[in-house]
């Protein structure tokens, strides 16, 4: 059994869902198929609750944009089906969704509660996949498949925290068995939504940004997919970022805990989540060009051959340091907890932390914004907070056991300013620097570690 997940990248018009559904098609035996919204689409959907949402777009704006959403789509239906009848069955199907696209825009803009807002905006995001997941099937018929779409909602069942909503594993892979299992057994291929949930009450979640590829994971773990391809619009795996660093080359193979880091620490090729529960499902990911299906991509499993090296270089952008200082009088001793269960009770996450005896260093996305919390710590500690940051990090294998990996690192530095150092295991060293220098801290790493290494050391299989 294979899942096979298309990001948007892989569908962005008629002709890319028809080469999509051909890969499908050269893919034999029992496969499930899993979606993104066609490129774009979510941050143009997203653009459009948010204007619903304040009441910031005029109603003639909301409904140019709607449209011309509908005609993407709609040309993409005709450039599937041309003038077949089939055509008229599907635009009935998409014309559906986007009603609904509408009902929930009018909702948006009379919400007052945020609470409400954002549930609006889940409802709405989860849309260019409710629409990519019928123009998927509709290929997959013309390529002669027995395909169906199964609402994922159906299946993801979520908590119900919208734009990041966490799915309940045991319940989500009971129905997923449930519902898909006779699919396959009948032969039918069965095609999700990715990144699309639902809570209990069948209310619509979505998994956060790029969830896609999670979607895929928690499928392909729940039935012991032999493989879950991730099809997208580079090679693979790739030693950093390919738009910051050209000489960036593919990982034929990576550990799950490489690519979890990786994925986390800035390497969208990936969701984190994916590769996480993959791992603990022991499924094998492999990343793959669907513009180029002959290449091998990268496979992402658990026995590579361990190499000890740097493997790759990520960063990510828009990082606050938070630094938190005891006051004298303060017994040192209670003051990480106490620390920590300001965060853990205002629910901040925390990437890197660096500790001394009375002061501790965290990092927290911009996004999240320290607020109450920093109310709170100001009680019994100084708080220092410098915003602007990124996080860049040196991912491979046995990082702590090669000697002169750290001292490369720090000599690729120059006289680069850097604020936080963590290393918390052998496959990720992280720092933090300044916003606008890390593109090129990043590019002086990879020459450094990965260019320069002799060929095979530095690439984790
Ligand atoms: P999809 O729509 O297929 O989900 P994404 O845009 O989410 O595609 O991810 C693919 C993109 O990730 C690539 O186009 C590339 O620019 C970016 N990327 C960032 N870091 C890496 C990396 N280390 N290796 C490969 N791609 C990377
Ligand atoms: N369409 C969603 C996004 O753009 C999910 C995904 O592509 O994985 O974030
Ligand atoms: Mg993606």
């Amino acid at each position: 059994m294979i899942v096979y997940k298309f990001g948007g990248t892989s569908l962005a018009d008629a002709e890319r869902i028809r080469h999509a559904a051909g890969l499908v098609k050269d893919c034999a035996g029992p496969r499930v198929v899993v979606v993104s919204a066609l490129a774009g689409v979510t941050d143009e959907l997203v653009a459009l609750a948010d204007r619903a949402g304040t009441g910031s777009g005029a109603a003639g704006d909301l409904a140019r944009l709607t449209e011309a959403l509908w005609v993407r789509h709609e040309e993409a239906a005709s450039g599937i089906f041309g003038a077949a009848p089939e055509r008229a069955a599907l635009m009935g199907r998409i014309d559906e969704v986007f009603s609904r696209l509408q009902a929930v825009l009018e909702t948006a803009a009379v919400a007052a509660e945020v609470a409400d807002r954002l549930r609006a905006l889940d409802e709405v995001s989860a849309v260019g996949e409710d629409l990519s997941a019928q123009l998927m099937a509709a290929a997959l018929a013309q390529a002669g498949l027995d395909a169906e779409v199964v609402d994922a909602r159906s299946v993801v069942r979520t908590d119900d925290r919208f734009g990041g909503a966490v799915p309940r594993d045991e319940e989500t892979a009971r129905l997923i068995g449930k519902v898909l299992g006779p699919l396959l057994e009948a032969g039918r291929v069965p095609v999700l939504q990715g990144f699309v949930g639902a809570t209990d009450d069948g209310t619509t979640t979505t998994l956060g940004r790029g969830g896609s590829d999670f979607t895929a994971a928690i499928i392909g773990a729940a039935l012991g997919a032999e493989e879950v391809g991730i099809w997208t619009d580079v090679d693979g795996v790739l030693s950093a970022e390919p738009g910051h660093v050209g000489e960036a080359r593919v990982l034929s193979e990576l550990g799950y805990e490489e690519a979890v880091e990786l994925a986390y620490f800035g390497a969208k090729v990936i969701h984190p989540a994916a590769a996480k529960h993959a791992a603990a499902g022991d499924v094998s990911l492999r990343v793959r060009n669907s513009g180029r299906p002959d290449s091998e991509g990268t496979l992402i499993r658990h026995d590579v051959r361990r190499v000890a090296g740097v493997a790759a270089v990520a960063f990510k952008p828009s990082v606050t340091l938070v630094k938190v200082r005891s006051r004298p009088m303060f017994m040192a001793y209670g003051f990480l907890a106490r620390v920590f269960d300001v965060l853990a009770r205002h629910r901040l996450p925390v990437d890197l932390v660096a500790t001394s005896h009375t002061s501790t260093a965290f990092t927290l996305d911009e996004g999240e914004g320290l607020g109450a919390a920093a109310e709170e710590l100001g009680r019994f500690a100084e708080v220092e907070v410098i915003p602007d940051l990124a996080t860049v990090s040196v991912v491979g294998h046995g990082l702590l056991r090669r000697p002169g990996i750290s001292a490369g690192v720090f000599s690729s530095l120059g006289g680069t300013p850097v604020h936080l150092i963590s290393q918390a295991s052998d496959v990720c060293l992280s720092f933090l620097v300044a916003a606008d220098e890390a593109p090129a801290v990043v590019r002086r790493l990879h020459a450094e570690l990965i260019e320069s290494a002799p060929e095979g050391v530095g690439e984790a299989g």
